[in-house]
């Protein structure tokens, strides 16, 4: 027997989460969920299959809809607070993580570098076009043997008069093959600094990373740098040491905070209707008390998810955010969402393992954003860090 829709309740509304929100953040995450529904969630099963995304129609498609660096002032952004900037982020997510981290990359690590630490030029150069979806970037730090410990890279900038000859190889870029700018992080005889390597420049390339089975709605590619010459105005001049990388990868796992939760949200969302729909046993699934602890636990996970992340986005908002607090949110809530994901996959049993249904998409989705922005065992040591004064991480 099914039950009666009408007696069902949102997952997020149990906890009454979007009395929370202003009328304007409400506006904002609706705009964004009709336009995701609209033009990318009908496609997003086809892109995942094929591995291969419409990368420039769809920036123009997210530039047109303001989500671009809509968290940043001027240059022709939208100037929205953090909260409303998460909202979007969980709304795209919910589509696929591959496309939340198409506008992470371009706005949270890629506009914010040169909009934090640009000159002049270097902002009225990029950020517009940036922000319409003209141009795409991307965000080089990742190498081959320097992951989690970024102080390990090798890549180098070296002066040759006023130029810079930059080599190295950058590994798993997002937007990599099809940006027009690369900010590349480089190591200098004054410590770690940020380049703009414009596409096409000589001695530059980005093979696209092809086989994989996470993110597949994302282009990854590795970045190569071979004698790269860069004139004096490609450094970014306010950016000195690893600060400045990492403080653009604080700006984008605050969205990843929001984010896994609309991939978690499709999935319970995915999972309750179908356990209502399936008869088993000559009964409902969703009426079986197993299936309903199943659904409990990750509602109660998913709320409280919600209410972390908003708190997040306040704090952000009143400039009191710290990276600490930002590790808290991002390992809890990927970390949730993942154990979502797989939950509600057994709930659709073979369906689960399809394309028809995103729950296994989202799975594996989250497997990349487990581990990029810093994996959830880097994330637990700037916690073990901050409760105790001992850094483990060597
Ligand atoms: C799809 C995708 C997109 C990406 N996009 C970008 C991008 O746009 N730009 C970019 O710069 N990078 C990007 N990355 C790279 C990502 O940030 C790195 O993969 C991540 O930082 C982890 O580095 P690693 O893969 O080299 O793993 P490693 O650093 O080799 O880690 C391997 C394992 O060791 C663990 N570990 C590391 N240190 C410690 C420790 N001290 N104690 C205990 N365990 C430890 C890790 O948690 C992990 O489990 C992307 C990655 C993926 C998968």
């Amino acid at each position: 027997m099914k039950s009666s829709p009408s007696t069902a309740t949102h997952p997020l509304a149990l906890l009454a989460v979007d009395g929370l929100l202003s009328a304007e953040e409400r506006e904002i995450r609706a705009t964004v969920r009709a336009a995701a529904d609209r033009e990318l969630r009908p496609h997003i099963a086809g892109w995942f299959e094929k591995g291969e995304i419409p990368a420039r129609e769809l920036a123009r498609t997210l530039g047109g809809l303001g989500v671009l660096g809509m968290h940043l002032d001027g240059y022709g952004c939208a100037g929205t607070n953090s909260v409303a900037y998460g909202l979007a982020c969980m709304e795209l997510e919910a589509v696929d993580s591959g496309l939340r981290s198409l506008v992470s990359v371009q706005g949270s690590l890629a506009m914010y570098a040169i909009w934090k630490y640009g000159s002049e030029e270097q902002k009225q150069r990029w950020l517009p076009k940036m922000a319409a979806g003209e141009y795409i970037g991307c965000f080089g730090l990742t190498e081959p043997d320097a992951g989690s410990d970024p102080g390990a890279m090798r890549t180098n900038a070296k002066r040759d008069g006023s130029d810079w000859i930059l080599n190295g190889t950058k590994m798993w870029i997002t937007n990599g093959s099809v940006a027009d700018v690369a900010v590349v992080w480089a190591r200098t005889e004054e410590g770690v600094r940020g380049f703009l390597v414009p596409a096409g420049t000589p001695g530059f390339s980005a093979p696209e990373i092809k086989m994989k089975l996470s993110l597949r709605a994302s282009v990854t590619a590795e970045l190569v740098l071979e004698d790269v010459r860069l004139p004096a105005d490609a450094m970014l001049p306010d950016a000195r040491g690893l600060s400045g990388p990492l403080g653009c990868l604080n700006e984008a796992r605050f969205g990843i905070v929001f984010g896994a939760l609309g991939a978690a949200r499709d999935c319970l969302e995915t999972a309750i209707s179908y356990a209502r729909d399936r008869t088993v046993f000559a009964r409902s699934l969703a009426s079986y008390q197993l299936t309903q602890q199943k659904l409990a636990d990750m509602a109660v996970e998913l709320g409280k998810g919600m209410l972390l992340a908003l708190h997040l986005g306040r704090l952000k908002d009143a400039g009191e955010l710290t990276p600490e607090q930002i590790s808290v949110g991002k390992l809890n809530n990927v970390r949730e969402a993942i154990a979502i994901a797989r939950e509600c996959r057994t709930i659709l049993g073979a369906n689960g393992i399809t394309l028809e249904y995103p729950v296994l998409r989202h799975a594996n989705n989250l497997e990349s954003v487990l581990t990029y922005e810093g994996t959830s065992e880097v994330h637990s040591l700037v916690i073990g860090k901050a409760l105790t004064g001992e850094q483990a991480f060597r």
